[in-house]
């Protein structure tokens, strides 16, 4: 048995495409059942869904054998006991620093004043701020983090932007964009070697999906 965990919404949504061109449909929709494992037409393929930033978790312990999860979640998690094989290419974003549209973030920044960043991302924004020598206190938020410099908690945040549609709703601008995102796939290593007959064909049908060489399998 092949175990995949998908996040719902836009990476399962996306994913969907994927899975097609490896000849793998998922027999249930995660929006209308309550079910968390749902089977596909391959009997020996399974999809659970779990939280975007669980999927790292469950495949690291193996809970699940492979996996799509972003960039941003794969930086926070660390990576460890994951094969990363492939970008992708989908639920593209990036991550940014925005701030209140009448807030001097160039003037804060060039005073060398202390600045206060809200973020779920605090390994991103550590790093960020570190490699351009500000001085940060990051304030861990889990939700809404366009709502902290609106309420004076924090001076910034980094979040991930896409249209920039949210933060224009909420007065916000984006003065700096971090990195760009996407999802990857994600595999165990164990799993790897123990199921790579099962596995290998499947990385290499999204891979071709995809448009891309997979990193070396070996
Ligand atoms: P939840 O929304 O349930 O709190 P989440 O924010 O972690 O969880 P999603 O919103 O489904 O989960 O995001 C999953 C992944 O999709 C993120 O880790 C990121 O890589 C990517 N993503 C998030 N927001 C966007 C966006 N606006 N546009 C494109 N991709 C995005
Ligand atoms: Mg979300």
């Amino acid at each position: 048995m092949i175990t995949l965990a998908l996040s719902k919404g836009r990476i399962f949504e996306e994913t969907l495409p994927l899975l097609a061109a490896a000849g793998i449909e998922v027999l249930e929709d995660p929006e209308s059942s309550r079910k968390l494992i749902l089977p596909t037409n391959q009997p020996d393929v399974r999809v659970v869904l779990v939280r975007a930033t669980d999927v790292p978790t469950y495949v690291a312990y193996g809970g699940a054998d492979i996996g799509v999860a972003g960039r941003d979640v794969l930086i926070e998690h660390g990576g460890a006991g994951l094969y990363q094989p492939l970008d992708l290419q989908i639920a593209r974003c990036r991550m940014s620093v925005a701030v209140r549209d009448d807030f001097d973030y160039q003037g804060v920044v060039q005073q060398g004043s202390r600045l206060r960043v809200a973020t779920k991302y605090t390994s991103i924004a550590r790093q960020h701020f570190a490699e351009k020598g500000v001085h940060v206190d990051l304030i861990k938020l889990y939700g809404s983090m366009e709502l902290a410099p609106l309420t004076g908690l924090a001076d910034a945040i980094v979040d991930l932007v896409s249209t920039g549609s949210t933060l224009k709703a909420n007065r916000l601008v984006e003065v700096e964009r971090i990195m760009d995102i996407s999802s990857r796939l994600v595999v165990n290593q164990a799993a790897l070697k123990l199921k790579r007959e099962a596995l290998k064909p499947l990385i290499d049908a999204i891979a071709a999906a995809v448009g891309q060489p997979t990193a070396r399998t070996a």
